[in-house]
């Protein structure tokens, strides 16, 4: 595998994909830093070892050129954090950007416009990745997020460095902890699936129960288990169409001696927010009219038990609605075992866009072994998949 320091970049311009698709808020200001924090040993390397580095990144989802997608709107925040001055330019391919990375002089940073501001970019369009390609001399990946997607600047371009690519420090500490939980993680491995997004996790669980001897599955996804076994899950989220593929886990899971720990108590309310009435009940006798919202008592009690039996643990997804404080608990206090079973000597590895967040509000984010920048790629790796950026530089 190779990695940064197969390389000298004295001279040299790294064209670094980076993940710059941070959140901002209405006034554009970056509101979580983490994607720009954990690329930095990348730029701070390839400068250190007096070249110069062109960033390119996606921010959102733009239909063309829009402004509000501008990653022009980062470039203090970039600065702020690098501590190195960000020069943009606001294409990232043609005269200007050629111009641009030409005159970039060692030690300097310049920052590509929006690559999604070109269609070509999504379809992994290859002369459009040729166009980019121009601009350094050494191609490193270093954005974890989108490495399961097979887009120009991901996963095209690397063809037109031969040999002049390679995985940038957060790429390549993603890749070595997945393979820590997934190939060489200490027994008991415990993974722990929560959120809303039912449909996207469910699928995966299947790819990973090889692997495990405990599966927590908490969140929306939970009703959808406890309801294919016939219990009333009274308003709370499900998907119907997932039911049958709920059973088929559970079984498949006895089959391999899997044990699967759903709650058993949920806090359920009647409205969805934070100050409507709540009530703790069984996690299968929900009133109709009401929701859970949050995991009880019972079940943070179970949890914690077996978060502290495991060695190695995966977190993907909240154990509840955490945006709101009256529903957060469970998502704390599974944090906090996961913090204690850390200290103790287990490997835990946190991913999942929403799971990072969870873990940065209630500052666990020291507390845990690593926290992965990328939720669709992590758990696409975990589900046993190449992801194409990676494959790219493997090549
Ligand atoms: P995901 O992106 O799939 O990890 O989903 C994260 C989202 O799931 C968070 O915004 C949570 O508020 C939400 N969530 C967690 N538990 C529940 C629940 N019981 N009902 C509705 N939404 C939930």
């Amino acid at each position: 595998m190779k990695t940064l320091n197969d390389f000298n970049f004295e001279n040299k311009k790294a064209l670094i994909r980076v993940d710059f698709n941070v959140p901002l808020n209405e006034n554009f200001e970056v509101t979580d830093t983490t994607r720009i924090q954990s690329v930095k040993p990348t730029i701070i390397k390839t400068l250190e070892d007096g070249g110069s580095c062109i960033l390119m990144s996606h921010l959102g989802r733009p239909k063309g050129v829009q402004e509000e997608f501008s990653l022009s709107h980062i470039v203090d925040t970039v600065e702020d954090v690098i501590g190195v001055e960000v020069k943009f330019v606001s294409n990232c391919i043609g005269e200007e950007a050629i111009q641009a990375a030409n005159n970039l002089q060692a030690g300097e940073i310049l920052l590509l416009e929006n690559l999604r501001f070109h269609k070509e970019e999504k379809e992994g369009d290859v002369s459009f990745a040729e166009q980019l390609s121009k601009l350094g001399d050494i191609y490193v990946n270093d954005a974890f997020g989108t490495a399961h997607r097979a887009h120009a600047s991901t996963t095209i371009i690397a063809q037109f460095f031969p040999q002049q690519k390679c995985f940038g420090y957060l790429l390549a500490q993603e890749i070595e902890s997945i393979q820590k939980v997934m190939e060489t993680g200490e027994k008991p491995v415990l993974a722990i699936l929560g959120g809303a997004k039912v449909s996207s996790k469910i699928t995966i669980i299947n790819n990973i129960l090889d692997k495990l001897d405990h599966l927590i599955i908490g969140g929306g996804m939970t009703f959808t288990f406890v309801k294919a076994q016939g219990g009333n899950i009274g308003d709370s989220i499900c998907e119907d169409n997932k039911m049958n593929l709920a059973l088929e886990i559970l079984k498949q899971a006895k089959a391999k001696n899997v044990q699967v720990h759903l709650p058993v108590d949920v806090v359920a309310t009647n409205a969805f927010n934070n100050d409507a009435d709540t009530q703790i009940v069984d996690v299968d006798k929900i009133p109709k009219g009401w929701q859970g919202l949050d995991c009880g008592p019972k079940s943070i009690e179970n949890f914690h038990n077996i978060v502290m039996q495991s060695k190695t643990i995966l977190w993907n997804g909240p154990l509840g609605v955490f945006e709101m404080p009256n529903f957060a608990k469970g998502t704390i206090t599974l944090g906090n075992s996961i913090a204690e079973a850390t200290k103790n000597g287990a490997f835990s590895l946190v991913g999942g866009g929403d799971s990072v967040a969870a873990v940065k509000q209630f500052g666990f984010q020291n507390k845990v072994s690593y926290v992965s920048t990328g939720g669709g790629a992590m758990l696409e790796s975990l589900e046993g998949k190449t992801l194409p950026g990676i494959a790219a530089i493997l090549n």
